[in-house]
């Protein structure tokens, strides 16, 4: 007792030695743009990297400034810009991709304080340091103009016919539209011009007809296919984010009426009677929703097992094992239902923490559903549980995590016949904070509860639970179709 008490001593002291080490010297100014900018509390140098408070100035240089308490996460937005760092965390996040910082933001004083040339130089400013007035001197970005879309073009590949936006910089939010009556694929891209102002191309396809794009608002650029059939696109940017690829699968159309849930023409790869069983079991997708696209994530993998079952001690499954199993059929059974759809693991591999809500950012995936199952200390807790988080942001996808989270749940209650122990608010976890799209992570029953492995165990469960998931996400994308 009294040698711990000791050692909390000592360390005390060594605490408050280091923070008079810490705030030695000449405070440090910050200028922005050749003004000094107040701070409430004074910057402070650790290992040789300036921390700032961030608020007042991010703010002073016109950037959207986001606090989220319970996930500990500042977001700063500059045009197309966007830095997320999050407390005592040396990854930070920029414009959804990873990236290491070698010192993380703290809160000192209840005053959250950020490395200051990191998050400024990642919002496109000049950072510089005067030693002899130890002022962090800082210049903001020119005020960034539209990303310019240089071209519109149509052309024809192996598996798809294709459109394909060129800009001069980064696209920097897309967003999706369908529409019947009649039917039209479309993208809008935000914040960005197109200086001809209007255009057309023939296409002629057996599933479009025509491209037509304009500048639709001051700051949109519209895209439409004017359809034959009731066809999605399907949206992705080259890996320097300048150009847009919309494709329009050829696979999708095998002639005659394209339709989805159990009609033919989806291809000729599907059986009927795939088709059959799959359309008894799952609601027909709404096609204007079948071009988002659906990021699945089997949860752990490879070193990381994840929770396991045990009976009389002896481990019978791992949870690793268990996500996997479910994660492919959930992603056969939306494929096989017209989604557009993409695993982030397909085998027993070890992926980090942030490598899937990263993966997710990288492929703009519009939803991000995490497949777990649960455990606790004891032997109680039994049921099962959507975990969603609504972070900043989310609005612009038009639907949010909580109402994915509530289709899901409805139907794993009902497919597993375990407990519904509901949706449930979980800020903290990196799949759902540094995650862009709506996310959830669905966990199951508990390994740790012998009434509800028994049920884990069955062959049953796991096609029920990959249901359950399968037909949530389907009634999420189709009411965010109607929307
Ligand atoms: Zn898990």
């Amino acid at each position: 007792m009294k040698t711990s008490i000791r050692i909390a001593l000592i360390t005390i002291i060594i605490v408050i030695l280091g923070s008079v080490m810490v705030f030695a010297g000449e405070p440090i100014k910050l200028q922005l743009d050749g003004r000094i900018v107040e701070t409430d509390v004074p910057p402070i140098i650790e290992n040789g990297r300036t921390l700032v408070p961030y608020r007042a100035l991010l703010e002073s240089m016109g950037a959207e400034v986001f606090w989220e308490q319970d996930a500990k996460m500042a977001t700063a937005i500059l045009g197309s810009h966007r830095v997320q760092v999050t407390i005592d965390n040396n990854t930070a996040f920029v414009n959804g991709i990873t990236k290491p910082l070698d010192v993380p933001p703290r809160i000192i004083d209840g005053r959250t304080l950020i490395p200051v040339r990191f998050v400024l130089e990642n919002l496109n400013c000049a950072v510089d340091w005067d030693p002899d007035t130890r002022t962090v001197i800082i210049t903001s970005p020119e005020k960034e103009g539209p990303t310019v879309i240089q071209s519109i073009s149509y052309e024809e590949t192996d598996s798809s016919y294709r459109i394909v936006a060129r800009g001069n910089d980064v696209v920097k939010n897309i967003r999706t539209f369908a529409y019947e009556d009649p039917e039209r694929y479309g993208i809008d891209i935000l914040n960005a011009a197109f200086p001809e102002g209007v255009g057309s191309i023939e296409a002629d396809n057996e599933i479009f007809k025509s491209v037509r794009f304009s500048q639709f608002d001051s700051d949109t650029v519209r895209i439409v296919a004017d359809l034959n059939e009731k066809v999605a696109g399907k949206v992705s940017l080259s890996d320097d984010r300048s150009t847009v690829f919309i494709d329009f699968d050829k696979s999708i159309f095998a002639g005659g009426d394209v339709s989805r849930g159990g009609q033919d023409g989806r291809g000729q790869d599907v059986s009927e009677d795939e088709d059959e069983d799959i359309s008894g079991i799952l609601p027909e997708l709404d096609w204007r929703a079948s071009g988002k696209l659906v990021a699945i994530d089997a949860g752990h993998g490879g070193s990381d097992s994840g929770a396991t079952g045990k009976i009389n001690g002896k481990v019978v499954i791992m949870e690793k094992d268990l996500n996997l199993d479910i994660a492919l059929r959930v992603y056969k059974m939306l494929e096989e239902a017209g989604a557009n759809v993409v695993l982030l693991r397909d085998r027993d591999i070890t992926m980090n923490l942030y490598s899937r809500p990263e993966a997710a950012n990288a492929m703009n995936a519009d939803l991000l559903v995490s497949i777990h199952n649960n455990s606790a200390e004891t032997s109680a807790p039994n049921g099962v549980e959507v975990l969603y988080y609504d972070k900043v942001g989310i609005e612009a996808y038009g639907i949010t995590s909580g109402e994915v989270a509530a289709f899901i749940q409805k139907e794993l209650v009902r497919e597993t016949g375990l407990r519904d122990r509901g949706i449930i608010s979980a800020p903290h976890l990196a799949v759902l904070n540094k995650s862009l799209m709506p996310a959830v992570i669905i966990e199951g029953g508990f390994l740790s509860n012998s009434n509800d492995l028994q049920v884990m165990l069955t062959e049953e469960y796991r096609e029920a639970y990959a249901v359950a998931a399968a037909r949530g996400i389907i009634h999420a994308l189709n009411a965010w179709a109607d929307r």
